[in-house]
């Protein structure tokens, strides 16, 4: 065996990350391998822990408000199945505090990082998007957040980039003022602009990426708050809006920048993937790990794996230039779902692609007779979401995969994040959030069993 290792996580987003890091700061052996980035990568970085129930469409006030209603009406939810006691009961105290420490943790990991982080689970809190509109989330990262759009004093700039054609200034202040008009509360004045003239503009389809690649160099830093200096004067502008730009490296250096000379307050909007708040998170996740001890394998394939009649043995790992075996004690399976690649579906069904494991749905029903391409015929945007997001591995109370019998697949095997069934990140808006639970919780299982076995 070329490697060997108390704690193999396999999946390198935010559920693998941050089991990756609990396991390595609890003094475990870690090895995290992720073949690609996966959905945290593409998230809008913005962490949502509980938005709505699933066909409501009122958000709730809190993710614990979030956590009671689930916990109430969802058995197999994986924020249901913390709260599990030893009797057997469901407490929304445990859970609630489970998910409050993971979030406190999880701040506190990421404090003076790229993606530092707002919010608390005591109440959700509204971000604005880049067309304009409200988004229910938890935890914003600091370059994201305002209070001050409720504020009736404030002249709110719109400002775009000519050349990168994912922001529309104009559409997002139009979609913002309906929604001040409907709500009766906001800014005065609302504003948009398009900053020409900047070097970057040169080019044309600017990505978000390459704006913030720009803006986060001293003379891109200087040109670009140049000239939103001049139209801020102009207007009379008190708060500025700014699609998801402010650099990859130190986004809160050059926010401090740019209101230090434009005098007045810039904040980030919530934007669609590619999104750059999302690839911070990513990487300041990754920084994290190497800082517990943790090990990171990039390029990685989890191709094939031993099991005994308990117990996986072994792994193996295809690479960019060799094949690696890896005998860990314990595996925690965090591979995604549609786009990290952990489930995978074709005209045959829905599959787990590394230990063929049974998917299931919201009722732990097996899925292999669904056809995905026959439930997309009748998928609508509908607020109680589609059926295929809800898909993934039944589990046990800690986080096991199941088997076709419901029993649990092998003592030493863990699973996290949107691998999981039984909820619908799309609708709930609790996508990051389950994420973050459920890998701190198996991060620590699986370091509670290592350490066992090694006792
Ligand atoms: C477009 C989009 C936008 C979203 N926006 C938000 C949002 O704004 N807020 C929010 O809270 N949630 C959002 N979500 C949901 C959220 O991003 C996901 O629920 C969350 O990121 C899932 O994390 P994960 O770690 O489970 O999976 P992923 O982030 O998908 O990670 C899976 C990892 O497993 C790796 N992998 C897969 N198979 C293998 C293998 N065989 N060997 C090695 N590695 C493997 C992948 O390369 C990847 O690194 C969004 C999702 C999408 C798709």
């Amino acid at each position: 065996m070329d490697l060997e290792t108390d704690i193999l996580v396999i999946g390198g987003g935010m559920a693998g990350l941050v089991a990756g890091i609990t396991a390595a700061q609890a003094g475990s052996d870690t090895i995290v391998v992720r073949k690609g980035q996966g959905a945290t990568a593409d998230s809008s970085g913005a962490m949502d822990i509980a938005g709505y129930l699933p066909g409501g469409e009122t958000p709730f006030i809190s993710p614990i408000e979030g956590f009671a209603a689930f916990s109430s009406l969802l058995p197999f939810h994986p924020y249901t199945t913390l709260g599990h006691t030893e009797s057997g009961e469901i407490s929304i105290g445990r859970i609630v505090d489970t998910v409050r420490e993971s979030v406190e943790w999880l701040k506190q990991n990421l404090d003076g990082t790229p993606a530092s982080l707002v919010g608390t689970i005591d109440s959700n809190i509204g971000g604005l998007s880049i067309i304009g509109t409200w988004k229910p989330t938890c935890l914003l990262q600091s370059t994201m957040h305002t209070d001050r759009l409720a504020n009736e004093d404030e002249v709110l700039l719109f400002a775009g980039i000519s050349g990168m054609p994912s922001f529309n200034p104009s559409a997002a202040a139009k979609s913002f003022i309906d929604l001040v008009m409907d709500s009766g509360i906001g800014p005065r004045r609302v504003v948009h602009i398009l900053i020409d003239g900047l070097s970057v503009s040169k080019q044309t389809n600017l990505s978000g990426m390459e704006v913030a690649r720009f803006i986060e160099t001293d003379d891109g830093m200087a040109e670009f708050t140049k000239v939103l200096k001049k139209q801020v004067d102009k207007i009379d502008a008190t708060l500025v809006a700014l699609p998801p730009i402010m650099g990859v490296k130190n986004p809160l250096s050059v926010k401090e920048y740019i209101e230090r000379e434009t005098g007045v307050e810039v904040f980030e909007l919530i934007s669609f993937p590619p999104s750059v708040p999302g690839f911070r998170l990513l990487r300041s996740l990754e920084t994290a790990l190497k800082s517990a001890g943790g090990k990171l394998m990039v390029g990685y394939d989890a191709s094939s794996f031993v099991k005994d009649k308990s117990n996986i043995m072994t792994i193996t790992l295809d690479g960019p230039r060799r094949t690696i075996g890896v005998k860990p004690k314990s595996v925690i399976l965090a591979t995604g779902k549609f786009i990290g690649g952990g489930i995978s579906g074709d005209g045959e069904g829905l599959e787990e692609q590394l230990f063929d494991l049974p998917v299931v749905d919201s009722e732990r029903i097996s899925v292999n007779e669904i056809r995905p391409q026959k439930m997309t015929k009748i998928v609508s945007v509908q607020s109680d979401g589609h059926t295929l997001f809800e898909c993934g591995l039944g589990f046990d109370s800690r986080f096991r995969p199941t088997d076709n019998r419901g029993k649990t697949y092998a003592t030493n095997l863990y699973a996290a994040g949107s691998i999981l069934c039984g909820y619908n990140y799309h609708v709930e808006k609790s996508g990051l959030g389950v994420a973050l639970a459920t890998g701190r919780a198996v991060g620590n299982y699986a370091t509670e069993s290592t350490k066992e076995v090694s006792s």
